[in-house]
């Protein structure tokens, strides 16, 4: 698959299979394509050339920026998706409580809007808001990256604790090695302008309990 903005060609031999249930995580410099890889996995844009072939149903998307809708309250923002399938609206504040609660927000939380809650408190709503929809792909722009490293240790237990549930495959774009390490089975590294894939490393760890502890004993291959 090829891609390119205008004359400028962005994405170059790009061959990427992400197999259900799996985690693969994109690194590589500012500016190699890995968003616009991630967009093109999410159908947010067509390849130029090549095809994206996916057996996914349901995608969900996080970036840096928790992106709540500021004039929806905390629980209808987690149960957006849900209204978009037409699940009665009983079930879904009913869902989107149950798993807010699992990310560690409470009522109160839930009853206000976005902006009254703390950066922290926004981005475990928006992992509520991504797993409400129980997606088989879950894509992550640096969904973490502006997070305290306390934080980020949290929300990679509760992604990894959902995703297991759920089942649903990662697509990641990180720039932090560890991140990857922790939460991937399959890191790519991207580089060069337009971005290829360069390397690939298999993260030997399976998935499933991984906690701190072992993100150094592992190695990758
Ligand atoms: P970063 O790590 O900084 O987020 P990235 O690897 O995600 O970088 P992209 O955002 O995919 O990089 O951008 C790759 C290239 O494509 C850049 O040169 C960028 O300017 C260009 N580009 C991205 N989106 C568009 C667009 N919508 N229109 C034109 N050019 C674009
Ligand atoms: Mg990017």
């Amino acid at each position: 698959m090829h891609h390119r903005f205008g004359y400028q060609r962005v994405l170059e031999d790009i061959d990427l299979c992400v197999q259900a249930g799996q985690a693969v995580a994109l690194v590589g410099p500012s500016g190699c394509g890995k968003s616009t890889l991630l967009n093109l996995a999410a159908g947010l844009l067509s390849p130029w050339e090549g095809r994206i072939d996916s057996s996914f149903g349901q995608a969900a998307m996080m970036f840096q920026q928790p992106r709540l809708l500021p004039w929806k309250r905390t629980l209808d923002n987690i149960a957006l998706g849900l209204k978009a399938r037409r699940t009665p609206i009983a079930e879904r504040q009913t869902r989107a409580r149950q798993l807010a609660h699992r990310m560690g927000l409470d009522d109160d939380a839930l009853d206000k809007f976005p902006a009254a809650l703390s950066g922290g408190m926004q981005s475990r709503a928006a992992l509520a808001r991504a797993f409400a929809v129980s997606p088989d792909l879950l894509l992550l722009d640096e969904a973490f990256a502006a997070l305290d490293i306390g934080l980020k240790s949290e929300l990679y237990g509760l992604l990894a604790r959902e995703r297991a549930a759920a089942g649903s495959a990662v697509l990641m774009i990180t720039h932090d090695l560890m991140e990857a390490l922790r939460l991937a089975d399959r890191i790519l590294v991207m580089s060069g302008s337009p971005g290829r894939i360069v390397a690939q490393h298999r993260v030997a760890t399976p998935v499933g309990e991984r906690d701190d502890a072992w993100v150094f004993a592992r190695t990758a291959e």
